[in-house]
């Protein structure tokens, strides 16, 4: 009896597994049509100087519009976008999306930002990465000081000497490096200073509590100090509340990305935010005294 129930159950499971199998293979097709129409396209989230008031950057962020579906969070298709190798058409046309529309913010006089994009290991390990984004910043005729690309510590610690490699290449086309989710990781600190990373990111797990939790409160202020240490910049991420943000100045980080700010955004939002116009409305000691 046992055994046939065993058997059974082993029946189900390849059954399932067979059944998820398709299910994501017809979805990585899907995906894989989605980049090539057009579908995939980019919110932008502001990042702001929590001091001055300015907002300084945007992180551009995935988003798959969907024919039927709606609009689909990258923390499901980017995962697939991985395992399927599909990720390096993806996130060229990210990088290419996200170059071009920073440029024309430019021209359209916005006040200029820097624009953030993410990268997964998979891109970073491919040795025409360097070539793609000189290509596309060239194309895009955006600046290279304007992008900056986010790596996490997981993509770094993978092959340490490589990715010192890839990044010396990116920091000498004149891009910045941003270290993402930093502490969820495990990167040794004394590695850390090994990379030519620009800024460090304190992942929002560490945020959501503060300032009521003391540990939390420990960890970022030491985050902190540690980029201070390292002659890094550092911002917060994941930043909700007015007493987040208090806290965050006291701790000596002034840069914050998080709802409190604003919500990952269309393009035509991310240009009414920083639009002249915008800013006249609001009372001119606003933007520098101003602390969202
Ligand atoms: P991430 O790079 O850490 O991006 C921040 C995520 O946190 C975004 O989710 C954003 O919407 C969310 N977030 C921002 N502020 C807050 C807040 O105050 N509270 C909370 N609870 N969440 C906040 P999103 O857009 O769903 O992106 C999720 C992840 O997907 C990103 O995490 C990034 O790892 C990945 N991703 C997005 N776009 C791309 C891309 O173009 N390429 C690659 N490789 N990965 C991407
Ligand atoms: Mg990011
Ligand atoms: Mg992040
Ligand atoms: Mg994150």
């Amino acid at each position: 009896r046992a055994k046939r129930k065993g058997r059974d159950a082993a029946v189900l499971f390849t059954k399932d597994m067979a059944e998820e199998a398709s299910l994501k293979l017809r979805r990585s097709e899907e995906l894989r049509c989605a980049v090539e129409n057009g579908e995939i396209l980019l919110h932008y989230q502001p990042q702001k100087n929590l001091k001055t008031g300015k907002i300084f950057g945007v992180e551009a962020l995935a988003r798959w519009r969907h024919p039927t579906e709606g609009m689909i969070s990258p923390c499901s298709f980017i995962p697939l976008a991985e395992e399927s190798g599909l990720i390096l058409e993806l996130g060229a046309k990210v990088l290419e999306l996200a170059c071009r529309q920073a440029r024309s913010w430019q021209d359209a006089g916005l006040p200029a930002l820097k624009v953030a994009v993410n990268m997964s290991a998979r891109q970073f390990q491919d040795c025409g990465l360097t070539t793609l984004v000189s290509d596309v910043l060239a194309q895009s005729g955006l600046s290279p000081c304007c992008l900056e690309i986010e790596i996490t510590e997981s993509l770094i610690m993978q092959d340490v000497d490589a990715a010192v490699r890839s990044m010396t290449q990116l920091t000498e086309l004149g891009v910045t490096l941003a270290l993402d989710d930093f502490g969820t990781g495990y990167s040794s600190l004394s590695m850390l200073k090994r990379f030519p990373l620009s800024k460090l990111k304190i992942d929002r797990s560490f945020i959501a509590e503060t300032p009521t939790h003391p540990d939390d409160n420990a960890i970022v202020s030491a985050i902190i100090s540690l980029a201070r240490t390292l002659d890094m910049e550092v911002l917060a991420e994941g930043v909700e509340t007015e007493a987040q943000a208090d806290f965050l100045l006291a701790a000596g980080c002034e840069a914050a990305q998080g709802y409190l700010i604003g919500h990952p955004l269309p393009p035509e939002m991310v240009a009414r935010l920083l639009a002249p116009s915008h800013a006249k409305v609001a009372p001119e000691g606003r933007e520098t005294s101003g602390r969202r």
